[in-house]
């Protein structure tokens, strides 16, 4: 159980601790932060509401930390993440409990959260070992004018103090996504949890105290980001910030100092349907892509553009699969949960309102209670709508109706958002045309956005990268 056994140390009373120096610590403040479960919308967990004092001393420790963790031997650095991500995984059941109260994540996928987290991070220590084990070697000759006379070594060093700032959907996957590069590299970590989801991110970072990392190696600085965000990001003690969420991370950038950025924002994935497109294969991957994690994922299909001549059997599809998903309690493994908030609700609740008043069809009744929402899949959305280009985070998924190619790669390349994409055709060089005109970081073929397996690229969503996954 969450907060018990060999987690007892990361609680007192009802408030979990902070992780910094080493130890669990509580805010001198006394000041805390409620978690409300979204099922129950009452509080579920409190963290500590960490102080500017705090975050200083976190930050402090963590510079010199970095210095002797940097010298650390890159094998010793690779054995210590291997015995995290065995304690990781030993605990799974705890950390998935946490998951499934705080962010309402279904049991089933709770699980597999952590266990694959557990995987990431022993993958990222066989790969640092390799990737830091090696170095350049260049010789002075190979450029004109010059003799054999100088030579030139390169290898990778560590940054220093990174700041690693996940979401709520996955706070343990995209939390270890950034301590594990950082660790192996020689780097520190500050990590700020997101608020729901903070209790899963402890009970992951004691697994990393419990390998045995050095003091202030690793520090987890809990509190509202609205709070102690600008205090965190500004520090002059970060060398490099590590965020993924939603638009916060546009007015990060725009505060944050010279360092490297390193930013995983927002996706509105567009899924383009031709003709001659298998339609079993789409609907089944519409509506996994489209509603698994009710909708929660950047990489979630969030714009359906299908070809007008296909569209009335897609959508047929589609709404037989969308009629035979489950919704309830997350305990239950319901495939539709609720969603992280009442304000996330609200906010699905307006586009569902804006979308009704200009005029799409509603394939099923919209219905909520509480921050449940039903799944709902709106036809003949027009560009006209905010649901066409808003990323409503939920299980609403529009579809618009397209005459052409063009019209496709046109609606895809006129969003604000480049995540990820996908392409239905059974013509491969179709489906390659297709992905390199779609200004994305990825592109699936015949297969709905994801992230993963968790080894292959993903922070790819700017040029000069571009991703093509068959
Ligand atoms: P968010 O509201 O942007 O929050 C992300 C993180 O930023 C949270 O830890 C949050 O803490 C923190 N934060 C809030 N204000 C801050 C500030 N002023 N300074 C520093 N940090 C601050 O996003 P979210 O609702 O958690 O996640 C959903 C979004 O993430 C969606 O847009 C989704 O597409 C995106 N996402 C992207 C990827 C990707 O890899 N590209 C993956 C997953 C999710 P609090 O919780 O305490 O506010």
């Amino acid at each position: 159980m969450a907060g018990t056994g060999v987690f007892a140390e990361i609680i007192d009373g009802d408030v979990y601790k902070y992780y910094s120096e080493g130890e669990w610590r509580k805010a001198a403040s006394g000041k805390s932060v409620a978690i409300i479960n979204p099922t129950t919308r009452k509080t579920q967990y409190r963290v500590q509401a960490c102080s500017q004092e705090e975050v200083n001393k976190a930050m402090e420790i963590a510079k010199s930390a970095q210095k002797i963790w940097a010298k650390t031997p890159l094998w010793k650095r690779a054995e210590l993440l291997h015995k995290a991500a065995a304690i990781l995984k030993e605990h799974k059941a705890p950390i998935a409990e946490c998951l499934v109260k705080e962010i309402a994540k279904p049991a089933k996928d709770a699980v597999t959260e952590v266990v694959r987290s557990g995987d990431l991070v022993s993958y990222t220590a066989e790969e640092g070992v390799r990737i830091l084990g090696e170095g350049k070697f260049l010789v002075s000759d190979s450029f004109p004018g010059n003799e054999r006379s100088k030579y030139c070594l390169t290898s990778k060093i560590p940054l220093g103090v990174i700041l690693a700032i996940p979401p709520f959907n996955y706070p343990v996957n995209l939390a270890v996504s950034k301590i594990a590069p950082a660790l192996i590299a020689g780097n520190s970590i500050v990590l700020k949890p997101p608020t729901q989801g903070a209790v899963s991110a402890l009970h992951m970072v004691h697994c990393f105290h419990l390998a045995g990392f050095p003091k202030g190696v690793i520090s987890c600085v809990t509190g509202k980001g609205s709070e102690i965000g600008d205090f965190l990001t500004m520090h002059p003690g970060v060398n490099c910030i590590s965020f993924t969420g939603g638009d916060t991370g546009i007015a990060i950038s725009k505060k944050a100092s010279m360092i490297p950025l390193q930013m995983e924002l927002g996706g509105k994935d567009a899924c383009i349907v031709l003709e001659d497109a298998d339609l079993d294969l789409v609907a089944a991957n519409i509506v996994k892509g489209g509603f698994s994690y009710s909708g929660q994922r950047c990489t979630a299909v969030k714009v359906v553009l299908a070809m007008e001549s296909i569209a009335d059997t897609l959508v047929e599809k589609v709404n037989a699969k969308v009629a035979k998903l489950t919704v309830g309690p997350p305990e239950d493994d319901c495939d539709i949960t609720p969603v992280v908030s009442e304000s996330s609700a609200n906010f699905i609740e307006g586009l569902v309102m804006d979308a009704k008043q200009k005029g799409a069809t509603f394939c099923q009744e919209y219905r909520r209670e509480g921050n449940l929402i039903w799944p709902l899949l709106l036809d003949n959305v027009r560009p006209d709508m905010r649901i066409a280009w808003e990323e409503p985070f939920g299980p609403v998924l529009p579809v618009l109706r397209i005459n052409s190619v063009e019209e496709g790669i046109h609606h895809c390349n006129a969003s604000n958002f480049g995540l990820q994409g996908c392409v239905f055709t059974r013509d491969i060089n179709k489906a390659i045309l297709i992905s390199d005109a779609m200004e994305t970081g990825t592109v699936q073929i015949n297969s709905a956005p994801a992230r993963g397996p968790d080894h292959f690229p993903f922070q790819v969503n700017q040029p000069p990268h571009k991703l093509l996954l068959l």
